[in-house]
């Protein structure tokens, strides 16, 4: 039992809020094989560039399209606005039909909201703050969220149409946007730190503030090395062998290793494991 009652909920947003594989297996897989079909280039060559690309992402290009060489040296010969225009739209509309929340969510944060409207609810990502929010927006939940705090990154979006969309999203959301630098990604607890003292918690209050997250490696890593109570969610750790082995699949090496779990990670323990997403409610009652 907690002596002292929350006042500050932390959740992670990719496998805590909504399942991330299909959004980024499905987004980026229709992506490419659009463009596969649309520039006449096997979907395996594009498929080996976009790994490249993510691989040596440097922060200020963020578009995919204009980052494939095969669409670059094909540029004379296509319809470069015909591409862009359908990429874009298979893309947005994959992403966004993935984008459902977990099953308890909108009502486990309704509830809160209503019964405790003194806790306050941050989202903390290593997303770019602003994808977080349009991801965030596309899952219905913008209105309970206080704060949506993620990396000061441009969104990696195969246009800029895409992120015109992100944008907008986010002059629409009322809360507070923080865009950290890279050194608050996680297991950093910088990020964390910041959203407390931003929330007026100061570090005697360690046990007022509850994280949640699904990577041992990252969210309960830090969540441990802050002092706070540690819920892990669990319902987001993949399972899905097929979205799964799909993600691998569009991922660079060093980005795996990066956010998979190592076997030293995997001994971590939680103080809570959350066998669903309503399971929040039994710490904050
Ligand atoms: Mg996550």
């Amino acid at each position: 039992m907690r002596e002292n009652v929350p006042h500050l909920l932390v959740l992670d947003v990719d496998n805590t809020l909504f399942d991330w594989l299909p959004y980024y297996s499905e987004s980026n897989t229709a992506l490419l094989a659009t463009l596969a079909e649309l520039i006449d280039v096997p979907y395996p060559l594009l498929l080996e560039e976009f790994k490249q690309l993510l691989a040596h992402y440097d922060r200020k290009n963020s578009f995919i399209l204009q980052g494939l060489p095969s669409l670059a040296t094909k540029a004379a010969r296509v319809d470069r606005e015909t591409v862009y225009r359908r990429c874009s739209e298979v893309f947005l509309q994959r992403a966004t039909a993935a984008l459902t929340p977990y099953p308890g969510t909108v009502v486990t944060l309704a509830t809160a909201k209503r019964y405790r409207p003194h806790v306050k609810i941050v989202a903390l990502t290593d997303s770019p703050a602003s994808e977080a929010v349009w991801k965030i927006e596309h899952l219905g939940l913008a209105a309970y969220f206080d704060g949506i705090y993620g990396l000061d990154n441009p969104p990696l979006v195969p246009s800029p149409a895409v992120l015109e969309e992100i944008i907008t999203a986010c002059k629409k959301y009322r809360g507070t946007i923080k865009r950290m630098p890279s050194k608050c990604e996680k297991p950093s607890t910088k990020g964390l730190e910041m959203i407390m003292h931003d929330f007026g918690i100061n570090a005697s209050e360690k046990d007022r503030v509850i994280y949640v997250g699904d990577n041992l490696k990252k969210d309960i890593a830090l969540g441990k090395k802050a002092g706070v109570l540690t819920c892990w969610s669990e319902f987001g750790v993949p399972a899905d062998n097929y979205s799964l082995s799909k993600t691998f699949s569009l991922s660079p090496a060093c980005k795996i290793r990066q956010n998979v779990p190592n076997r030293d990670d995997l001994r971590l323990s939680p103080d809570v494991t959350l066998s669903k997403f309503s399971d929040i409610l039994n710490h904050l009652f």
